[in-house]
């Protein structure tokens, strides 16, 4: 007879989602999180995405920490001289809110507190080292030599797995799989951002930048995102491009980013309250693991579910749905008295009528144009020459828009057809 029916590890929106469900079902579910408080140790830009936690948390919108919602989402070029953006803002975002700014601090606190609350054991500051195996069935967890049982472990653990590692569950993270992120939490008065970004109450603005500026031949991605009394302002940098370049570092990057002079304006006064950094999952579905085995599944981050475009970043809302999604598989589980791989395969078998692999697998190779020459370099030279060039009077007579194009591709350093291809190829997986 085990000790638990089930131990989730992590309490991150993943594991504390997984832990409501399993808990409010009647379960009894040991969840552990190595930080105290839950979220102390978390990043995230942190936009959620969607309604996912409707499903346990009926009431979420009007009880959880949300900062403000996004009713105006943009998209920037940054070159060294320049900033070419489009703001999507709207009264249909104001009408259909999709999406919240959050401080994973005060967030994931309120979701362990939500677990805790629907009855699961919640226990913090203690780090898993491993899943305890019998006859190569996961049988629970192992702390410092001790062993926890439970009927099914559930990874809720993030983008650096080390438990599903260490206990050969998944393989290494390489880097191809994460990406870097660095953030800052910079406090502003209320009246100052609801100035700067033009925004009402709470009303928020959500902003992702290409860092068109950055030589080395490093990419990096930027975000700025305003909650009630601070911004949250953050460079996503790719790890591989990193570790090619032994001059770059990260922390460089985001200081160029902060910097910028279309940027630092917003930021101009305010005091730097937290700086963090963690992986980012950015390898698609050829980095998800095997998602399931005999009495064990991997949730969120863990399993690498997450997505980004370069538009937007989410990771949150896969990490809730794939967490919830465990906890099912993991009570009809308890139903049939069965926890063998075959049984909980109905985990994946979730995951795949639901929009997370289906996200996945259709956006194979997302990455690939997330991370492309042609959006780091190519289009943000391309788009600052054209501008410049529209708006610029010389006193000569005036030029056709494709006249402008034709040269400004000429000048991006890539030829016409290399530069049609490429584009085809990102609207195709994008
Ligand atoms: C810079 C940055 C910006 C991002 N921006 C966004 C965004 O705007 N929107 C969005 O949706 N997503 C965003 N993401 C991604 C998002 O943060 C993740 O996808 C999400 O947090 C995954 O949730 P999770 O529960 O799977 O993992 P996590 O949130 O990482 O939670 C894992 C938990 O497990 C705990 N843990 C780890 N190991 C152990 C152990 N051995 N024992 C006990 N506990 C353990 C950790 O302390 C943590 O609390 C961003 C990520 C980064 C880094």
């Amino acid at each position: 007879m085990s000790e638990f029916d089930a131990i989730v590890v992590g309490a991150g929106p993943a594991g504390s989602s997984s832990a409501i469900k399993l808990a409010s079902s009647g379960l009894s579910v040991l969840l552990v999180e190595r930080a105290d408080p839950p979220g102390s140790k978390n990043v995230s830009g942190g936009i959620l995405w969607g309604n996912e936690l409707a499903k346990v948390i009926p009431d979420w919108e009007k009880n959880a920490p949300l900062e403000r919602f996004v009713v105006s989402k943009g998209t920037g070029l940054l070159t060294d001289d320049s900033l070419i953006s489009i703001d999507f803002r709207s009264k249909k975002l104001e009408n259909n809110k999709t999406g919240y700014s959050v401080l994973r601090a005060k967030f994931d606190q309120f979701l362990a507190n939500k677990a805790k609350a629907s009855g699961a054991t919640l226990v913090t500051g203690v780090t898993v080292d491993k899943v305890a195996f019998k006859d190569r069935k996961v049988i629970g967890v192992e702390q410092e030599g001790d062993v926890i049982s439970s009927d099914v472990v559930i990874l809720a653990e993030g983008a650096n797995p080390r438990v599903a590692i260490d206990s050969g569950l998944r393989e290494p993270i390489g880097d191809r799989d994460v990406a870097i992120g660095i953030k800052e939490v910079i406090r502003l008065p209320e009246t100052t951002i609801n100035e700067r970004f033009n925004l009402r109450g709470s009303q928020g603005y959500a902003g992702e930048y290409v860092l068109g500026f950055l030589k080395d031949g490093v990419k990096a991605g930027g975000f700025l995102y305003t909650n009630k009394e601070t911004i949250s302002i953050g460079a996503v940098i790719n790890a591989a491009d990193l570790r090619a370049n032994n001059s770059t570092y990260s922390y460089n990057i985001m200081e160029q980013f902060v910097t910028h002079p279309f940027i630092a304006p917003y930021l101009e006064g305010g005091k730097v309250e937290e700086y963090s950094a963690h992986l980012v999952c950015e390898g698609g579905i050829k980095s998800v693991p095997r998602l399931s085995g005999d009495g064990y599944m991997i949730a969120g981050d863990s399993a690498s579910l997450g997505f980004s475009n370069g538009l937007v970043i989410q990771g949150m809302n896969y990490a809730i749905t794939s967490g919830i999604a465990a906890a099912e598989a993991a009570i009809e589980a308890k139903t049939k008295g069965n926890f063998s791989a075959a049984s909980l395969h109905s985990y994946d078998e979730k995951l795949a009528l639901n929009y997370v692999l289906e996200d996945m697998k259709n956006f194979k190779g997302i990455e690939g144009v997330t991370w492309s020459s042609l959006m780091h370099k190519a289009v943000p030279r391309i788009a600052e020459k054209v501008f410049f060039d529209m708006f610029y009077e010389t006193g000569e007579p005036k030029r056709h828009l494709s006249e402008i194009l034709l040269e400004s591709i000429a000048g991006s350093g890539m030829s016409k057809s290399q530069l049609i291809l490429e584009a085809y190829r990102a609207a195709r997986r994008m």
